[in-house]
């Protein structure tokens, strides 16, 4: 371009620039620039002068109106103009002001930059006008030299640029303020991820698709380890969410976020970028892939936009925390209580499952407190992980201290599969520790409508397994429910006869086979409900057991056989002994011991003459402290003797090492000992006591030839209907009184 200095003309747009610096390297995109003149010349001329013109690198386009309505049209169709020439004096006067009202008031453009030209001064428009319509410019044609319509225009579009800008990032502010607030609305780590991938989309110019990653510790079931995982995705075509970044994601854009977590910094290429968001030590990458390098613009605002979502992160992962403490157990990870009822819910409305079950672990406490809390956790771990083995499919909850939920398909979750899994013993710190368990199931079919009632259902299941000796699982069935509620009204009964005073203990001679003489009775109790009809002992006395009542009822039944004690030496039965029975839970309760011996000491109770039976099944539960806390009570001379022998499970090694005095035949055996060829069991049994020292009594002898079968076996005592059936303490008395006079 060639520079005359000729700013003294009326012809317009002399060449009078040399000014280089605002030629800008070219681009395919242009400025549109609408030239508003009724005088066709001063269009072309104006072309002609910013012909080379570039601006910040594009060229101007063109459009043209020849009188103010025509601009108006113009305008309110294109939206990519950036500046106005306008003429002042059209059709009218004040043609152009009009148009600039246009534009500013009913198109509500406000980024149009406007330069008003006009060929008279004394049309020029008041200075507010030129204020309040943001004018760039209002020059007389003579004023405007090519050179200074070049800086005009330039400056113009210079200014509509930065306006755009400011715009821009103002909307992309707008952007991040509102996503941040739904961001704050999100509860799950997954759905705060895609929210902020939602939201990074419109801030980036190039976003073409990403991946939200970060630990699945704690938020992804199952997911244990340290790695990364994909959380939220956008844009892709295969679904990676709640996968291993490794295993899916392609090994550069793994590495690319490995990387920015480890060096817990941004990483920017041209094709990607990788964003490191972190806060509370709660941390996350957001991987973007681009289709265009980032502008400086986007980088500012995804800088804006990572401070402020980094609290919602946070409390994205806080109130995940909550949950998982609302619904998580602590110790094992699994599905607590809580969560289980809710996995409950929708087995028992149409889940795909067919089996729920409770598994509970036998003594679990007797571990925990003998060996510690800190082996017990392990075995629950242990044993938590272990049903986990039974497959995906099934889910593990733990509902309570020692007790297991789980739901599943019948093909994997069945009494079998679960005594295998229990087979063997479980690694626990230093120990390794063999445990049984009692399982309650119930079937879909056989399942109520909700969750609690279907939890309900397995724990009656779970009940009555944990009662049955033999099985220890139990599936639910619907009569059951009816089963536990008799079972519960009576429990109720029971304890309201026995603070009622109610229960009555009755006596059962038993007497030396050779003497004939009285040398004892055994206390049996009585209950006798409110309308006089007896309930059988062998229908409460598991009742009492299962409700725990059976504790308090035997502390009162070895006071009463104290105080008859007491009373029969009185009238001078001095060598006649009380035997009363004792029942597992009473062994299971720490105080049982001390009890009894206190209980002796008190009334001043030679001890040997108070004995306590026990049965085999004792043993089963934990021989060791049953054996311990009988050799207490030995230790201070109480008597012991090993009820219904022969029933039950106890194994000959064990009867060597328990401190008894006396076997009880069971009266099954004595039934048919007088028959030819089926006495053997009860002679070997006879046998077998004399042969370990101990006194020998057979119960239930109903006639003569038992008797008689007995005394060639040399048994020493005998207890039946035979001699006496049980009666109360006054007719027991009586009973004695009548024999020492005969
Ligand atoms: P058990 O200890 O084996 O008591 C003997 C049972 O056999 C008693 O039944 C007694 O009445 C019955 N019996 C005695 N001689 C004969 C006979 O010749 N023929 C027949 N058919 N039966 C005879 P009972 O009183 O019904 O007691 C049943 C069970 O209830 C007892 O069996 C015992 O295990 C339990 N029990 C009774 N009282 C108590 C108690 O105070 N505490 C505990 N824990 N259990 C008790
Ligand atoms: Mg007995
Ligand atoms: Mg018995």
């Amino acid at each position: 371009m060639q520079v005359s200095e000729n700013t003294n003309d009326d012809f317009l747009f002399i060449d009078d620039s040399d000014e280089d610096e605002i030629l800008d390297e070219g681009s395919a995109d242009t400025w549109k620039v609408l030239i508003v003149d009724d005088d066709p010349e001063i269009h072309s001329v104006t072309q002609l002068a910013l012909s080379d013109l570039t601006v910040l690198g594009r060229k101007l386009e063109y459009l043209h109106a020849y009188s103010g309505e025509e601009a108006n049209t113009i305008i309110a169709q294109d939206n990519d103009i950036v500046l106005v020439l306008l003429d002042v004096v059209m059709e009218t006067d004040d043609a152009g002001l009009n148009v600039v009202k246009h534009i500013r008031e009913e198109l509500n453009k406000q980024d149009i930059r406007i330069v008003l030209r006009t060929g008279q001064p004394g049309y020029a428009p008041e200075e507010s006008v030129i204020k309040d319509y943001d004018i760039n410019d209002y020059k007389t044609k003579t004023e405007l030299t090519r050179r200074k319509l070049v800086t005009t225009v330039y400056a113009a579009i210079r200014s509509y640029q930065q306006i755009t800008t400011v715009n821009e990032s103002r909307k992309g502010l707008e952007k991040i303020i509102n996503g941040s607030a739904n961001l704050l609305e999100l509860h799950s780590v997954q759905e705060f991820g895609q929210g902020v991938l939602d939201q990074v989309k419109p801030l980036l110019h190039g976003f073409e698709s990403g991946l939200f990653c970060a630990r699945g510790h704690g938020i992804i079931e199952g997911a244990d380890d340290l790695d990364l995982y994909v959380l939220a995705q956008e844009n892709r075509s295969q679904d990676f969410v709640n996968q291993k970044l490794d295993s899916v994601a392609s090994p550069s854009c793994a590495e690319q976020v490995n990387f920015c977590f480890q060096q817990k910094k941004h990483i920017t290429t041209d094709e990607s970028l990788t964003l490191y968001l972190t806060r509370g030590g709660y941390r996350a990458v957001i991987f973007v892939k681009l289709s265009a390098p980032m502008s400086e613009l986007d980088e500012q605002l995804i800088e804006v936009f990572l401070s402020n979502i980094a609290i919602g992160y946070e409390n994205v992962h806080l109130f995940q925390k909550l949950r998982n403490a609302a619904y998580k157990d602590w110790l094992t990870e699994k599905p607590n209580r809580l969560e289980f009822l809710n996995r409950l819910d929708k087995f028992a409305n149409g889940g795909e499952q067919d089996v729920a079950a409770l598994v509970d672990i036998n003594h679990f406490s007797d571990i925990n407190d003998g060996l510690g809390q800190e082996v017990g956790n392990q075995l629950l771990l242990a044993v938590a992980s272990r049903l986990s083995d039974l497959g995906d499919d099934v889910v593990v909850a733990r509902v309570g201290a020692d007790v297991f939920g789980l739901i599943g398909p019948e093909s994997l979750l069945c009494p079998e599969k679960l005594a295998s899994l229990f087979s063997t013993p479980f690694e626990a710190g230093e120990q390794s520790l063999p445990i049984n368990v009692c399982t309650g199931l119930c079937r879909k079919a056989d399942s109520g409508s909700g969750g609690v009632k279907v939890f309900s259902q397995i724990g009656i299941a779970l009940n009555l397994a944990k009662k049955d000796a033999d099985v220890h699982y139990k599936y639910f069935r619907p009569e059951m429910e009816e089963e536990t509620a008799w079972r519960l009204g009576m429990i109720r009964q029971l304890r309201t006869d026995f603070a009622a005073d109610r229960l009555e203990l009755w006596y059962q001679p038993q007497l030396d086979l050779v003497s004939g003489k009285v040398t004892g009775a055994e206390a049996l109790l009585r209950w006798r409900t409110e309308d006089g009809n007896f309930v059988s002992p062998a229908v409460f006395i598991p009742l009492a057991e299962y409700s725990g009542l059976i504790i308090d009822i035997g502390d009162w039944v070895v006071e009463q056989a104290c105080k008859l004690i007491k009373q029969l030496e009185s009238q001078g039965f001095d060598d006649v002994g009380i035997s009363v029975n004792v029942s597992i839970p009473q062994f299971r309760n720490d105080q049982f011991v001390k009890k009894v011996i206190s209980t002796t000491e008190n009334y001043q109770v030679e001890p040997s003459k108070l004995e306590l039976e026990i049965t085999e099944n004792i043993l089963m539960d934990d021989p060791q402290m049953v054996i311990d806390s009988l050799a207490k009570l030995k230790d201070r001379g109480i008597s012991i003797a090993l009820d219904d022998f022969g029933t039950g499970y106890s194994s000959l090694s064990y009867l060597q090492k328990l401190p008894i005095d006396r076997l009880k035949v069971d009266r099954s055996f004595i039934n048919e000992i007088a028959q030819p060829d089926k006495s053997l069991l009860a002679d070997t049994i006879i046998g077998l006591g004399k042969q370990l020292n101990l006194n020998v009594i057979a119960e239930g002898i109903e006639d003569k030839d038992q008797e008689q079968h007995l005394r060639e076996q040399q048994c020493d005592e005998v207890q039946g209907f035979y001699y006496a059936k049980p009666m109360p303490a006054e007719e027991f008395l009586a009973f004695l009184k009548g024999k020492s006079e005969s």
